[in-house]
């Protein structure tokens, strides 16, 4: 059995404990450390909150266009292939 793996993320070597549980991996553990995956999820609720208030305040479009290059960052951090934001889907927020 394998002890320690590279996370996808950060790229580090670490100890198999450090990922969390998860069935729909092959190996049964995340694909990102917990370190990472905590972060992920706080970065995640955070333009989530952020993109949730604009859409109430009818801001929406502009709020994309004023965090366009923050945007295109965070996409291509989170892999999310220019769906941005509206955008991210609940299963986003669940344990990988
Ligand atoms: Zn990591």
């Amino acid at each position: 059995m394998q002890l320690v793996k590279e996370c996808k993320r950060c790229f580090e070597a670490k100890d198999i404990n450090d990922y969390h549980k998860n069935k729909k991996t092959p190996d049964g553990r995340s694909y990102y450390c917990k370190t990472c995956s905590v972060r992920r999820k706080a970065a995640g609720k955070l333009v989530h909150a952020a993109a949730a208030e604009a859409m109430r305040m009818r801001s929406y479009a502009r709020w994309i266009s004023e965090h366009a290059e923050w945007l295109e960052e965070y996409d291509k951090v989170h892999n999310l292939k220019g769906r941005k934001g509206g955008f991210l889907p609940n299963s986003y927020f669940e344990e990988e």
